[in-house]
């Protein structure tokens, strides 16, 4: 197959994908490559070992099916860092074994007054680690950025030391490798494993809690690193003092560094992580939907998040615009899950009705530009509104197989490119398919 052609496949593929998963849905993925395509098998290229992970993890479902719809074929799919992806602009590579986000860099979080001091202090403890406030220990509820920020840390010091040895790990991790550790009798193991790194960072230090022999263990640890001059950076739900049954002895060291609580942000820091994270999704959004989710959701990021996940995969299945009636419908559920539950009945329905065409019609092999076009319209809809393959799209209008589908669909996809009046009709068209049945 010609360079372009696979270039073309895998286009589709990934619009595909972000259809079938908005959540996860990224503007780096225009970074991806195709490293290998051969029969069954696609390897797609990455930019960073933090993008391989978090596409294993979050999208090998969504890309496989994409990948086995568009080709209508079956794909074994991999994520592997591409030799020949440009890599600039991108948070370093991470280490295996370094498990981190791609999107928790420092350039993907906004600052505000409810943020600064925790935001700086990781900045600098990043830029020179051991040398400025140790330990450092951020706290704050849930949701509002402390592991974005500990990321962040981890990204900037492995850009800047590249050979600095990170080990970062929740609390429960910790515990549960302790105990693993006493289990196989490797104590030794377990602690010249932490001993020897140049910053240990551990996220959610309240799971500390009742964990008496742990935080003994941990209690070495710490003095051992703090010893060397090695940096430690914690993160915990409430500030030292108040974390349930945690020993004095630890409350106290906890406290030596810098302490810098998290507050929820205020409405224009809001505003700004909204658009930030629209960006990053390669959305642009308007002032007035970023200032209507600001003001919908107030106490916890990770919802305001989710919010704008919902916004997108409505406007995604419906093939809407995003404007505020769309995000207050879909923030307020009228949608709900409706949209994802289309039906190619739905769909045949609609557009029959519209044409005023039989179904009948559209099965049988008449080539007429007054069925034909109907037909056409079916296919793509259908391809873009539901999960169904290729052949059963096919199926259900006459038997047709695969590759005519995806014929169709290339066809009224290029259309509705160059004509406005395919655009609209197809919106219209979306929009009464994927409308709630009024009760
Ligand atoms: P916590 O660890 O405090 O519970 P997280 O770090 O997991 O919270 O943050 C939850 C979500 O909110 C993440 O997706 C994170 O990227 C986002 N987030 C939090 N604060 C900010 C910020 N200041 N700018 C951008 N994104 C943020
Ligand atoms: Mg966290």
């Amino acid at each position: 197959m010609a360079t372009h052609e696979i270039d073309d496949i895998f286009d589709d593929i990934l619009e595909r994908a972000k259809v079938l998963d908005p959540a996860n849905a990224r503007k780096w993925f225009e970074e991806l490559t195709v490293l290998h395509l051969d029969g069954g098998s696609l390897v797609i290229g990455c930019p960073t070992e933090a993008a391989v992970q978090f596409l294993r993890d979050n999208c090998k479902n969504s890309f496989t099916r994409a990948a086995q719809q568009i080709t209508g074929h079956l794909i074994a799919l991999e994520f592997a860092v591409g030799d020949d992806v440009k890599s600039e602009g991108h948070p370093g590579r991470s280490e295996p074994g370094l498990r981190l986000h791609p999107d928790y860099t420092f350039d993907n979080f906004v600052v505000g007054p409810s943020n600064r001091l925790a935001h700086a202090s990781c900045v600098a403890v990043s830029q020179s680690p051991g040398n400025t406030y140790n330990p450092l220990f951020v706290y704050g509820n849930s949701g509002l950025g402390k592991t974005h920020l500990l990321h962040a840390v981890c990204f900037e010091s492995r850009e800047k030391f590249q050979k600095t040895v990170i080990q970062f790990l929740s609390c429960e991790e910790f515990v549960n490798r302790f105990i693993r550790a006493i289990e196989e009798g490797n104590l030794i193991g377990f602690q010249s494993q932490f001993r020897s790194v140049d910053t240990l960072i551990i996220d959610d230090v309240q799971f500390l809690r009742e964990r008496e022999q742990s935080q003994e263990e941990f209690f070495h640890t710490f003095n051992a690193l703090y010893n060397n001059g090695k940096q430690i950076i914690l993160s915990a739900d409430s500030p030292p003092g108040k974390i349930p049954s945690l020993e004095a002895r630890l409350i106290s060291r906890f406290n030596w560094g810098l302490v810098a609580r998290i507050d929820p942000p205020s409405y224009e820091t809001r505003i700004a992580i909204i658009k930030k994270k629209a960006h990053l999704r390669g959305l642009s959004i308007s002032d007035e939907i970023a200032e209507y989710v600001a003001r919908k959701v107030q106490a916890n990021i990770r919802e305001l998040e989710g919010a704008l996940t919902t916004i997108y995969a409505v406007a995604t299945t419906t093939g809407s615009e995003i404007d505020l009636g769309l995000a207050q419908t879909a923030l307020e559920g009228q949608i709900k899950a409706s949209a994802r539950r289309i039906s190619i009945t739905d769909i045949i329905g609609v557009v029959t009705n519209h044409f005023d065409v039989r179904l009948a019609d559209l099965q049988s092999k008449k080539r007429s530009q007054s069925i034909t076009e109907p037909r056409q319209i079916c296919m793509f809809l259908a391809r873009n509104l539901t999960n169904h393959s290729l052949e059963e799209i096919g199926g259900h209008l006459g038997g047709r197989d695969h590759t005519t589908v995806m014929h169709a669909c290339n066809k009224i996809s290029q259309v509705k490119d160059t004509d406005p009046k395919m655009n609209s009709l197809l919106s219209d068209l979306t929009k009464k398919i994927t409308q709630p049945v009024q009760t």
